[in-house]
This record gives C-alpha cells, sequence and structure tokens, in this order.
C-alpha cells in the first residue's frame, strides 16, 4: 500500500523543505498518525484534502490515495472543514521549559507566557484550561490529541523565535513593552514612589521617580540601567522587524 502526502507553505519548515512523501503507512493508520510521523503536529494544519475532498485527522488511509495538508492561511475555507481554528482574540501562551530566553523576550514586550511548569502533561493541561497556545520544539508533546493550539519553534535562537511568534500569531498590535512582571508573567501597574518607600533602596528612591509594582508577586520595576538595556533591545529588534 502506497500514500502521498504533500505539505505546503510553512508546513516544509517541519521537514528541512521536503513537500512530496510518498511511503507504505501500514494498515489501519489514521491521517493524522501519517503526518505526524513525517514531524508535522495535528496543531499545524489547517485543512486536508485527498484526492481534491475535504477530509479529517480520523481518514484512515488507504492504497493511492493522495493527501494535500495545508498550514493555517487565507484561502476560503468552510469552518466545517477546519481542523485547527485560528486562534480568536490576544494569543496567550505557555511554554516549555527549554524556553527560558524566549519567555524573558514575550514577557518585556508584554505577552502573557506563563512559564516553569516542568512535566508535559501539566503544560497541556494549564493550556487548555487557559485557552493559551504551546510554544514547545518538542514535536512529540503536540501530538497529544487533547492539544487544541501549539506551535513548534523552527529555530532554536530565542531573536529568532520571537520574530516566528510575532508573525506567525500577528502579535505586533498587541506589543505593550514593560507591562508584564519577567518573573511571574502579573501585570504591572503603577505604583506611588510613597507607598514603596520601604520596599526599596535608598539609593533608587533618591534617583527614579516612575515605579510599577507586580499585582501577582509584588516585585517593584523602576527605570534602572537593565531597563535601559531593554529597551535598547526592544527599538532595536522592532526596526528589525
Ligand atoms: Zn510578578
Amino acid at each position: 500500500m502506497i500514500i502521498k502526502i504533500r505539505l505546503f507553505g510553512s508546513l516544509c519548515d517541519l521537514t528541512s523543505g521536503k513537500y512530496l512523501f510518498e511511503f507504505d503507512p501500514g494498515i489501519n493508520q489514521t491521517i493524522k498518525d501519517c503526518i505526524e510521523r513525517l514531524g508535522v503536529p495535528h496543531t499545524e494544519v489547517f485543512f486536508i484534502t485527498m484526492n481534491g475532498n475535504f477530509v479529517d485527522f480520523s481518514k484512515i488511509v488507504c492504497d493511492g490515495d493522495f493527501y494535500c495538508v495545508y498550514p493555517e492561511c487565507d484561502l476560503p475555507v468552510e469552518d466545517r472543514y477546519i481542523l485547527t481554528p485560528k486562534y480568536l482574540g490576544e494569543p496567550k501562551f505557555v511554554a516549555d521549559i527549554h524556553l527560558g530566553k524566549l519567555v524573558k523576550y514575550l514577557r518585556m514586550l508584554g505577552i502573557s507566557t506563563v512559564y516553569g511548569i516542568i512535566d508535559d502533561k501539566l503544560i497541556i493541561s494549564k493550556a487548555l484550561e487557559t485557552n493559551s497556545i504551546i510554544l514547545t520544539r518538542d514535536r512529540n508533546m503536540l501530538k497529544e490529541n487533547v492539544v487544541k493550539y501549539g506551535y513548534v519553534l523552527r529555530s532554536d535562537v530565542p531573536k529568532i523565535q520571537l520574530k516566528e511568534i510575532i508573525f506567525r500569531y500577528d502579535l505586533i498590535k498587541y506589543i505593550k513593552p514593560f507591562t508584564r512582571c519577567m518573573e511571574c508573567n502579573g501585570k504591572l501597574v503603577p505604583v506611588l514612589k510613597a507607598e514603596i518607600v520601604n520596599e526599596v533602596p535608598e539609593r533608587v528612591l533618591n534617583t527614579f521617580n516612575e515605579f510599577a509594582k507586580c499585582s501577582n508577586c509584588g516585585k517593584i520595576y523602576w527605570g534602572g540601567s537593565h531597563y535601559q538595556n531593554m529597551s535598547n533591545f526592544i527599538r532595536q529588534f522592532l526596526n528589525s522587524l
């Protein structure tokens, strides 16, 4: 038994640019299993056609089938044929434990990113519970049937990963630098100097006038040298887009 699978667009990033596959899948295999065997998690698949007709992930493949597999795109496809719907609203993320640097960048830009969960199953349940998108380089995690939204980072370079996410989820309009806690993802709220006199060193009080506090963990932020470095990074990064 031989089937053919043709991948389109960004799905080929996951197969080192290869887009046409012809192989014997074995008996009783679903198209979902066949696609994931190529290294493409179902969360990256927008819709599938088989010999020109729409099919879903549960289709059992048969000899001679030719499948076309598409990533999210603007083709006019009826909702009932869409397998992974577009994410609606302001995207929120749960990142796997290997993505610490990317998480810092996302939080710096004000993009909500939960981080620090080690167990894959707990990452998945957190994402489902909060309607968030899983970010990972581990494709196996995204193959779990229950995972709804997930993205495989193509690069292992944090700055390039950040660009990938910004383009993939159209995040430019959601960027609000310095509005989120770098430590815990909580929202920052402005506080008056008088409210935090006992919480920061005196030299800081004497040098700065504007402060913000994390509404979750209470960490206090001010415009120190770290802030300047981050501002420079953000300016350069946004200019490079
Ligand atoms: Zn915090």
